[in-house]
């Protein structure tokens, strides 16, 4: 328990700073209700009580800091509120829910949003992947906010990062150096950035930072009389054009300076820009006013002016560069902007984000899709229009960022499911997986990925694809790996099945298979044009080749059946290609009908019930005869399909320039008047078919016609259908699968 003392100073201090954080708000912001403000502090004042953070201080400071940093950023109650009660659900025993019922949705929504990325350990991920890092932030983030209180957040725990173990401080300056201080740029906040990138930098490579620090210093003092000459010679003339305007100066941050020595190898001499001036003006028109005034004091350093005006940087700096060379020859670099320019510069989305009130807009939202996009951007672009065309292309990035139970950031598409994930990780992962854990919890196959879960995949060896993850899978990876497998397997069944009914023809002759020798297999299979005993077989079980044509070239000539084949049963001679060229006549184009992932297999109409194109079908390995194709209603389909490895997709040809007409058998009931045959052979007529055969039952002044009619596709029948309905004394229109 402290002391009464201690509690006396902790109240003072706190309560400074709350006052502090008011009069803030009310300056920026002097028609806000702060109600909900006070009442944020008086709980997270209670939630927090006793507890201390790293430096001795009570812990209540830190949320008052940070809500103090929005403030400054003109950020509205409800964001200063959320900022307060930052890291109450993390730390305290209150809860979401109560969140909710105080203090509304929107706050509590804001707290959640900033806890979920909290619980992201960003520090302790693998390497290398900062920049999936930094996107996976923004695409777990639905409210700006969110990333705004993250921001103040971290700033203030960099200001106070020295009460903490060295290690710590490596990990948490490392992680703001990657994540946090880019996030900052992106926005456009430059001066957060600033300080950000400074406080990380000295933490992570003190030596080097204490180095630009003493070079910067030892410069220090002659640069501040050069500024403050520079300062009042553009002053002065401004004075004389009558053109309003601040003239700042400034000197570039170590963090900054330390990159460019790096990134040019220069020494700090060479720095251009390590002194710099600012002129900030009243109107656009000024600023290039200013720069021709400018230029006609000193002469400009060539290739160096940049205007950021006409064509702004990726985060929406605006500003007019160019370099000058003194009198005595320094080189020397002036930056002209608005004020408005320099609000965006300095406080980037923020300096958007004051202007509006209430709930989060449409527009906030549009924001928000061009916040991700800019993050998205991996480096500056050289030519702004590139960026804003490709702004407009992909406003929206359709990808989720989920983490493996090790740390591996997996970029999946959106609404990816954990199939994807099991296929990104490895080929055999994808194939026995058999569950997943997403979280924690168990999740079924069809479950959508979140950007932020952890997704752990649970395999069985053994386990194979099925062919309904095709429809779970959204990357374009996995559904290739599982058609590959698909094929693969298939192929190994219809070879199964190739053997077998080898086997049965041979049986026929009583003969074994193992009676037959594997390189007379093989001369038949070269008869065919095939260079392995597998293709052969694997034809003979999708049913290119008959097993009897097959067997009758291994067989030496004369030999006889003991029993009938099934194939003269059906009417069929076992000469080749014959049954091809039945098929062909049956449904007319060979392209008419495809097997999914097999282009060259033999396929027929099934005749119990005659598909035509645009029906849903389902095709069935017939024993020797190709793949037979029924509709997915054909009640043979059911009583067919217990063979389920004989089950195979198929799909209706893509060429449909080659008109294809399927006999169709239609019955019609109808009122037996005068004049109904030929309405009825109108319909028909009209709408370009043909009738084959038509023939007419009558009793009771009830008739059924049966009329067999050539029809092209399904849409060509329903239209049929449909205007024989429309007869007047028609009652019924059926169509009959069998012809
Ligand atoms: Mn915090």
């Amino acid at each position: 328990m402290p002391s009464l003392r201690q509690q006396i100073a902790t109240t003072a201090l706190t309560l400074t700073k709350y006052r502090d954080l008011l009069k803030r708000i009310q300056e920026n912001r002097p028609n806000d209700d702060l109600s909900i403000v006070k009442k944020a502090y008086e709980y997270s004042l209670r939630v927090h009580e006793g507890q201390l953070r790293a430096s001795g201080e009570p812990y209540l400071v830190h949320p008052l800091e940070v809500a103090l940093v929005l403030a400054e950023m003109k950020m509205d109650p409800v964001a200063v509120a959320a900022g307060l009660l930052h890291d109450s659900v993390e730390d305290t025993t209150l809860t979401i829910v109560e969140i909710r019922k105080e203090f509304g949705e929107q706050v509590a929504h804001i707290v959640e949003g900033v806890t979920k990325i909290s619980k992201i350990d960003f520090a302790t991920r693998e390497e290398a992947q900062a920049e999936n890092l930094r996107k996976m932030m923004l695409a777990m983030v639905d409210d700006i906010r969110v990333v705004l209180i993250k921001l103040a957040d971290r700033l203030h725990n960099m200001r106070t990062l020295e009460h903490l173990e060295p290690e710590r401080q490596r990990k948490i300056a490392e992680e703001t150096l990657e994540i946090y201080a880019p996030i900052a740029h992106r926005l456009g906040m430059g001066k957060i950035r600033g300080e950000l990138e400074d406080l990380g930098f000295r933490f992570l490579d003190p030596e080097s930072y204490e180095q630009v620090e003493k070079a910067v210093n030892a410069r220090r003092k002659q640069g501040e009389v050069f500024l403050a000459k520079m300062q009042a010679t553009i002053q002065d003339k401004l004075k004389e054009a009558g053109i309003q305007a601040k003239v700042e100066s400034r000197i570039k941050r170590v963090y900054s300076i330390h990159r460019k020595l790096q990134r040019q190898r220069i020494a700090i001499e060479q720095v251009y820009d390590l002194f710099a001036m600012r002129v900030i003006t009243r109107s656009l028109q000024d600023c290039y006013a200013v720069l021709g005034i400018i230029h006609n004091i000193w002469r400009p350093v060539p290739g160096r002016i940049k205007d950021f005006i006409a064509m702004p940087r990726p985060n929406f700096y605006q500003s007019l560069h160019t370099s000058v060379i003194t009198e005595d020859g320094t080189p020397f670099e002036i930056q002209i902007r608005t004020e408005e320019m320099h609000k965006m510069a300095e406080e980037g989305i923020a300096a958007h984000w004051k202007y509006k009130d209430g709930p989060v807009s449409a527009q906030d939202e549009q924001r928000l899709a061009w916040l991700r996009q800019v993050v998205e951007w991996q480096r500056d672009v050289s030519d702004p229009n590139e960026f804003l065309s490709s702004l407009k292309v992909d406003l929206y990035p359709e990808e989720v960022y989920t983490f493996s139970p090790k740390g591996k950031v997996v970029v999946l598409p959106r609404d990816a499911t954990p199939i994807d994930f099991a296929y990104t990780i490895h080929t055999e992962v994808g194939h026995t997986c058999v569950g997943a854990k997403v979280n924690g919890r168990m999740v079924p196959l069809r479950h959508k990925l979140h950007s932020g879960d952890i997704v752990e995949i649970i395999t069985q060896t053994g386990h194979k694809p099925s062919r309904d993850w095709l429809g779970l899978v959204k990357s374009s990876r996995s559904r290739n790996k599982i058609k590959h497998w698909l094929n693969v397997h298939q192929r190994e069944r219809s070879i199964e099945i190739g053997r077998k009914l080898i086997e049965k023809e041979a049986r026929k002759y009583r003969i074994a298979l193992k009676d037959i020798k594997d390189e007379d297999l093989l001369r038949v299979a070269g008869g065919y044009g095939l260079g392995k005993v597998d293709d052969l077989l694997s034809g003979i079980g999708y049913g290119k080749y008959s097993a009897r044509q097959v067997l009758g070239r291994l067989l030496p000539a004369g030999a006889t059946p003991s029993m009938v084949g099934d194939l003269e049963a059906e009417g069929f001679t076992n000469k080749p290609g014959t049954i091809a060229s039945v098929v062909r006549r049956v449904f007319g184009d060979h392209n008419a009908i495809t097997v999914k992932g097999q282009g060259d297999m033999l396929v027929y109409r099934a005749r119990c019930c005659n598909p035509i194109r645009g029906e849903s079908i389902v095709g069935y390995i017939t024993r020797g005869k190709g793949v037979a194709v029924h509709s997915v209603n054909c009640p043979n389909v059911t009583n067919l399909m217990y063979e389920v490895e004989r089950k195979i997709e198929v799909e209706w040809g893509r060429d449909e320039s080659t008109p294809t007409s399927y006999p169709v058998k239609l019955t019609v009931y109808c009122d037996d008047r005068f004049g109904m045959l030929k309405n009825i052979t109108s319909v028909i007529g009209d709408a370009q078919s043909n009738i084959r055969n038509i023939g007419a039952h009558t009793s009771n002044s009830q008739a059924s016609v049966e009329i067999v009619l050539d029809i092209s596709d399904l849409k060509h029948l329903e239209s049929i259908m449909s205007g024989l309905k429309k007869i007047p004394g028609v009652h019924e229109v059926q169509r009959l699968q069998k012809i």
